[in-house]
Order: structure tokens, then sequence, then C-alpha cells
């Protein structure tokens, strides 16, 4: 009898969401480090690492039954453009890995919504370059945000493609188990596709599918891998020709695959009116926080570090301050310096900061005076469903008390949006103990803090991540694209 020969999969991920509107650059540096996510990982190392996460990689290789072979996995918190040579060391990487590997095929962990200077489709870029050494008939399957912004040229390299269907993302490494279903799929007979843009856009805070109309949209998608449907809502700060929602599907036969996506473009589009931004100003939203019983979370999507947001802006801390709000926290707020400080002088120790505001554009410094309540290394585990075991390292952490003031804020040292209650414990605040609980998140702050209160307000303060799309300078969209 022969000896079965088993097949080889290559896997590998390349994340990052750029906001084209936010400043500077997104370097090699940053994939590297550990931050929120795990810093750049090779090889085997890969199993070590993201064993038992909720990361789509992770998802993948535990679903997955074949040979797996891991080359390089890299992720860095949204931001400005990606560097070139942080794209190229990283696309390099893959591509000789897959090469020298010689697998059957291929499963990348992507994220779709990434950008270089030179590339407004960097996803596109990473599979054409594949293609190039591997061929058009090598077997490529994808992952992608719930945020990707599809091009039609990106569909057409991949073979498959799964696509988170929550936000808050709990599903990572759920829809990396989908990718594995699809891979399969296409390992054994032709698979037929379809795809089609959605002629609008919406604030990413409109997108949740916690609220409608996302969440029937979601929840009508099939989950079978002869039949699959998944829906992008597109990552509206991005100055390119392919932002946006998208729809794709795979069938058995081309007839389905496009009755499929016409099916749900047709819903898509019939819910226009319906996505709605939530948004109410900064003064308003602590006025109503204050009337409210706590806890309230009040959000700041405009500064969500996990949408390119600089995590340091002022605007709902100053409105907490106008407003003489009582027991109230706020985190985390970007500010290393500060951060250094508090170590240097240590827990009951006092001091005046110039607190967060480094970007002018979008705020000025809050002039106060703090004390010292703890100091951490902000290198600790997340509990919440999101991040649930995932070790992050958000830098030097201290908890500062506002001087005459009942206000307490987070600063922290490497940028990492709010998703976790660990953020605010790690420095021993217990978020349900408080009455208005501050977070620069847009939407995935709700995965973990709506177990303490579904009293949620978003704030408008000005930040990288506009919710207002009118007040986006657009140059680049492609044409009859409404938003
Ligand atoms: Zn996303």
């Amino acid at each position: 009898m022969k000896a079965k020969i088993m097949t080889k999969i290559a896997i590998s991920g390349f994340q990052h969401e750029t906001n084209t509107f936010a400043p500077g650059f997104t370097t090699f540096q940053q994939f590297k480090d550990r931050g929120g996510w795990p810093g750049l990982t090779r090889g085997d190392m890969i199993f070590e690492e993201f064993k038992g996460l909720n990361i789509p990689i992770s998802g993948f290789f535990e679903a997955c039954k074949h040979d797996i072979h891991p080359i390089v996995w890299a992720m860095a918190e949204p931001g400005g453009f990606v560097a070139e040579d942080a794209f190229e060391t990283i696309v390099q990487d893959i591509v000789k890995g897959v090469k020298s590997a010689a697998p059957d095929a291929l499963y990348l962990d992507l994220h779709g919504a990434m950008v270089t200077e030179s590339f407004d489709d960097a996803e596109a870029e990473i599979l054409r370059r594949l293609r190039t050494g591997m061929g058009n008939d090598f077997p490529i399957v994808i992952s992608l945000d719930l945020h990707a912004n599809i091009s039609p040229a990106l569909f057409d390299l991949a073979d498959a493609v799964a696509i988170y269907r929550t936000y808050p993302h709990v599903d990572f490494a759920k829809t990396g188990a989908r990718a594995a279903a699809l891979l399969e799929r296409v390992l054994t007979g032709p698979v037929f596709k379809a795809f089609r843009q959605i002629p609008f856009m919406m604030p990413i805070t409109a997108q949740s599918t916690h609220h409608e109309p996302a969440k029937s949209l979601y929840a009508a998608l099939p989950d079978d891998p002869l039949l699959s449907a998944d829906i992008a809502m597109g990552f509206p700060p991005a100055d390119i020709p392919d932002c946006g929602p998208a729809v794709l599907a795979y069938a058995e036969t081309q007839d389905l695959a496009d009755a499929e996506v016409d099916k749900v473009v047709r819903k898509f589009i019939a819910a226009e009116k319906e996505f709605d931004a939530r948004l109410m100003s900064a003064a308003a939203a602590v006025e109503k926080a204050t009337n409210l019983p706590g806890p309230v979370v009040i959000a700041d999507p405009q500064d969500n570090p996990g949408a390119g947001g600089t995590g340091d802006t002022t605007g709902i801390l100053r409105a907490l301050v106008d407003a003489n709000a009582q027991d109230a926290i706020l985190g985390l707020l970007l500010d290393p310096v500060a951060a250094a400080k508090a170590h240097e002088a240590g827990v009951g120790a006092r001091f005046s900061v110039s607190l967060g505001g480094r970007h002018r554009q979008y705020s000025e410094p809050l002039e106060c005076t703090v004390e010292v309540i703890a100091i951490t290394d902000g290198i600790f585990r997340c509990t919440g469903p999101m991040f649930d075991g995932n070790l992050v390292d958000l830098g030097k952490m201290a908890r500062l008390k506002i001087e005459k003031t009942d206000i307490e804020v987070v600063v922290n040292s490497n940028k990492c949006q709010n998703l976790d209650q660990e953020f605010f414990r790690n420095v021993g605040l217990e978020p349900k103990e408080h009455k208005i609980i501050c977070v620069k998140s847009a939407v995935h702050f709700m995965a973990d803090y709506q177990r303490v209160t579904d009293q949620i307000l978003f704030a408008v303060a000005k930040g990288a991540n506009p919710c207002d799309l009118s007040e986006i300078p657009y140059t680049r969209l492609r044409e009859g694209l409404r938003y």
C-alpha cells in the first residue's frame, strides 16, 4: 500500500488597518514589537505564540488537518501609511518563505485595509507577488477583517476569502477556521465566486453587529463552505478608490454565487438609511452620563487608536473637567512622557504635567497637577471576549488623579485601543465600581464593557477618525460612492 502523501499548507499573516489621514508612518519596529497584538513571529514559534488565542491564524491551524508550515506573522496597531521598508521586508519574507516551502496551498491572515504610499491596495500587491512566484493555479485562501476595503483585484487574486462577521470582532479564530473549511473546498473541486461593491459608506460607529441594520445583515449570511457569503463593512478613513463595503460569495455554480451576492446586496442597499453613527457632543454625553445611574460608558470613537487615532486627544477629558464630573475614569490616554514621569516620581507623588494633546491639530494638552495612584509595566493578559488570554505590552502605565477633580486618567506608552477591562484593572481600577467610564474606542470596547452596562454613549471630540464622513477631505474615492 502506498503511503498517503500529506497536503502541505503554508500559513502566514500580515495585518494593518491604514488610516491614510492619520499622522506619521507605521514602521517596521511597530510590527516587530508586541503591543495589543503579538510581535512579529516566525516559523514554528507561530504555533507556540498563537496556540489557543482568538486570532485568525490560530483558528486556521487548529482547524486545518493538513501538514502546516508557518512562515511569518506580523501586525501593528492601526495608523498612518505602512512604511515602504516595513511592507517590503515583511512581504519578501512571506514570498521567499512560501517559495522555499513549496507547499500545495497557502492561507494568509490579512486585514484588507492596508495602504502604503506606493500601493493603495497593499493586500492585492502581496497576492500579485505570490502569484508571480507560485502561478495562478496555486490555491490561496485568505481571511480579512470586517473593515476590509476590498478591491475587485484582491477578490480576483484570492481563491476564497472569509471575513469576520462580528463587530466587536469576537470571531477572529472562528473566521480562521472558516477559511480552513473554504480551503478544503478549493482543494477538492471548482468553486465559483461573485463580488459586488456597495455604492455607499458609513462611519465605523454605524457598523456594529450589536446594532441594526448590521445585526440582521450578518445574521442572515449562510454558514456552509458549499455556499459561503461574507460582507466587509469597509474602513472609511482611507482615501483610496476601493474604499467602502463589499459583498462576496462562493458556491458550486456561478448562478448560485451570483444569486447569493445579489440577495445580500439588495438587503444591504435597502438598509442604507438605517445606518446610524449614534454620535452626541462630548458635553452632552458627560451631562447625560451624570444624570443616569452609573456605570455609564462614554466612548471616544474619533480618537480610537484601533482606527488610526493618536490616542492622546483631550476633548472628552476636558469635557469631564469642565462639567466637574464625579467618579469618572478615563483610559487609555497615550502619554509616554507623563507615564515615565509618574514612574520616576513614584506612587503618592504629585507633579504638574501637560497631559496628552501631543497632536495639536486635534487638541491641546490639559495643564494640571496629578497625584500618582499606581504604576505598572503595562504587561498583562487580557480576559475580555476579544483578547482573552492575549499577552499585551502597553508600555509603562500610570493611574493619575487630577487634582481638584474626581477624575482619574490611565496613561500608557504603547498605543492600543481600550477593548478589555484589564486595561483599567492593571492599575487597580474596577470599571463597574465607577460612575463614568471613558474609553478611547469606537465599538470594540462593547465586547467586554457591555458585560458591565448597556448605558453606552458615543461622544464627539476631534480626532484622526472622523465619524461624520462629510468632514473627511477625500480626493481619490471612486466616482459615485456616497457617504
Ligand atoms: Zn476591524
